[in-house]
């Protein structure tokens, strides 16, 4: 293992121990079972098996004897022979989440954050309690960063990042050089696709898309099983995706980008020109007014799920995926946006989509950012 490995690319072949682990995680399975699973040679699951074993991540169970031919061998994963640390960064605070090697979770917890202090530090202090723990720290192999904002992943380094305020951040070199183990750093939405490619929607799909509604909207695509990133690491910038030639303002500068309809400033904005309401609507007035029903809100909700399901609707026919899984911070408004994205979607595209709606929960994307670094501690490379 090569702590040298690049966190940008994570082809398919360096996801496959991570797609074993996650696969066997849950039940044991023989070598054949695995490749039959997913869709693997049985000489590349015998040599990622082996490798495995040999880390103590995976044993043998006594041979199963069905019949004539040779006994089949059951493997399990050994959930406590490692871990991985996830932090997930917000703007007022911090999420961390320590997962076994099944992506059960050992622990999580929060701590506060200020963006506009010395990240590195703050960080870095995170951390500390958990590497100092007798009973975990010693089995903590890997820490992954999930950040909303624009990764390096080559550098590890944080292009930019409007929610955080930070611009050229070499977080992963600069943290690397403080902890023990190695960091891994990529976007929140990225992060959390891996996650679900090990251990959801990726169970039943090797494509699909996962369509992040936050702050913006985000887009996660599996290809072929492979986390798709785009030679610089920016492919899902699905936010602004091209809608309307006169539409609202966007904060990159153009006109009528879908996050110009979809995000909270862009909705709080569009309510209060509507009359609705007055200025300074927060994600939260937004919902508790849809919620009571108030005049005009849910209407609006609903034109705007339906300019994001006709946009996710054209990726969808593009790429010929069978799956779509929602995620994301705004959850809590998928409710009212959902009544206008759902028709839009299922009308737009050119074959039945199997759409999942995850219940989120704040420590999500920290789970994505240790499905990340599990993914590259066990890397082929
Ligand atoms: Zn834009």
């Amino acid at each position: 293992m090569s702590h040298a490995h690049s966190a940008g690319s994570l082809p398919r072949e360096d996801l496959i121990r991570a797609e074993i682990l996650a696969l066997c995680g849950s039940q044991s399975l023989n070598r054949s079972q695995i490749a039959g699973r997913l869709g693997l040679g049985a000489a590349t699951v015998t040599e990622h098996t082996r490798r495995l074993i040999e880390l103590g991540f995976m044993r043998e169970l006594p041979p199963q004897v069905n019949g004539p031919g040779r006994p089949r061998v059951p493997l399990e994963v050994v959930p406590d022979a490692a871990y991985t640390l996830g932090l997930r960064v917000h703007p007022d605070h911090l999420v961390g989440v320590l997962m076994r090697l099944d992506g059960s979770e050992v622990r999580r917890f929060t701590l506060p954050f200020d963006p506009s202090g010395d990240p590195v530090e703050q960080l870095s202090q995170a951390c500390e309690p958990v590497l100092a723990d007798p009973a975990s720290g010693p089995k903590v192999r890997g820490i992954g960063l999930a950040l909303p904002g624009v990764i390096d992943p080559a550098a590890g380094s944080l292009r930019l990042s409007p929610r955080l305020g930070w611009t050229g951040l070499p977080l992963r070199p600069l943290l690397g050089a403080r902890l023990p183990v190695p960091v891994l750093i990529d976007n929140d939405t990225r992060a959390s696709t891996t996650a679900e490619l090990l251990f959801g929607t990726g169970r039943d799909h090797d494509d699909f898309l996962v369509l992040a509604i936050g702050d913006g909207v985000g887009m996660g695509i599996v290809l072929g099983r492979r986390v798709h990133r785009g030679p610089d690491g920016v492919a899902g910038e699905f936010g602004h995706v091209p809608i309307g030639p006169d539409g609202p303002a966007c904060v990159c500068g153009r006109r009528g980008c879908l996050d110009a309809y979809l995000a909270t400033y862009a909705l709080a904005n569009e309510a209060q020109a509507r009359g609705l309401t007055g200025a300074g609507l927060t994600l939260p007035d937004l919902v508790r007014l849809a919620e009571r029903d108030a005049p005009g809100i849910r209407d609006l909700l609903a034109e705007r799920g339906a300019i994001l399901g006709r946009a996710v609707a054209g990726v969808v026919n593009v790429l010929a995926v069978r799956a779509l899984t929602v995620i994301g911070e705004s959850h809590v408004l998928w409710p009212f946006l959902e009544p206008g994205f759902r028709p839009a979607v299922e009308g737009g595209v050119l074959s039945a989509l199997d759409i999942n709606v995850r219940r989120w929960d704040d420590s999500a994307h920290a789970r994505g950012a240790a499905s990340l670094a599990l993914a590259t501690i066990v890397a082929s490379r």
